[in-house]
């Protein structure tokens, strides 16, 4: 902020310096992140495979919300957008595996993945006010199953507006963002986690979000 409290101005092209990011990277702890880093955005692996994967075997919420394929922005737009911008904030967060073993509708499960949504939410929105007014975010899992999980249908695809505009976002995934290669390529552990996985075998799961920042 400048002095007479107005939001900086910065140029639009302008990349943010280190300590814009070191103040992302904290901001990302205090709100629960376990992990946190800045990645050059032409290290971000995007894979239309990744997106296949939505689609077969069947995700429970392809085609139910317009953050999730085949509605999402495709990987080649994804690819084209991210020539824009050089630093991302790459920030992980560890649960117990055994909530993320809980039904689609616990209310533990959502508020674990909410949770990637508000701190995704939280770093745009200071981004953009500290004048980095393209920050994007990607969180983890379908804003359908964990903001609009008691709508039959997504708002946006019946023609109306986003229920949670501020916190919904595309997940990682969705735009084919391949987040286990990101994550080993951050020197951070992640184990996939599906219905056959034993909690006592792999106690945490990690849930993962990012914001490409200028
Ligand atoms: S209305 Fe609900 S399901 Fe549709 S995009 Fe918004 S948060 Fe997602």
């Amino acid at each position: 902020m400048s002095k007479d409290n107005k939001p900086d101005t910065k140029n639009r092209d302008e990349i943010p310096a280190e300590d814009d990011l070191q103040k992302y990277l904290d901001l990302a702890l205090e709100l629960g992140a376990d992990q946190t880093k800045v990645i050059e955005v032409a290290d971000i692996l995007l894979e239309d495979a990744v997106v296949f994967k939505c689609q077969v075997p069947r995700c429970h919420s392809y085609g139910k919300s317009a953050h999730c394929p085949p509605h999402a922005p495709l990987p080649a737009d994804i690819r084209e957008l991210l020539k824009q911008y050089e630093k991302a904030i790459l920030f992980a967060r560890r649960v117990p595996t055994e909530v993320l073993l809980k039904d689609r509708t616990d209310s533990q499960r959502r508020a674990a993945f909410q949770s990637i949504y508000e701190i995704v939410s939280k770093l745009e929105s200071t981004a953009f006010y500290d004048g980095f007014h393209l920050a994007t975010g990607f969180a983890a899992g379908s804003c359908k199953s964990y903001f609009c999980w008691d709508q039959e249908t997504c708002a946006v695809l019946q023609g109306g507006d986003c229920l949670y505009p501020v916190k919904a976002r595309p997940s990682m995934e969705s735009v084919g963002m391949n987040v286990f290669t990101m994550m080993a390529d951050a020197g951070w552990d992640i184990s996939p986690i599906g219905s056959d996985t034993k909690a006592e075998e792999v106690p945490t799961a990690t849930l993962v979000g990012i914001v490409i920042i200028k």
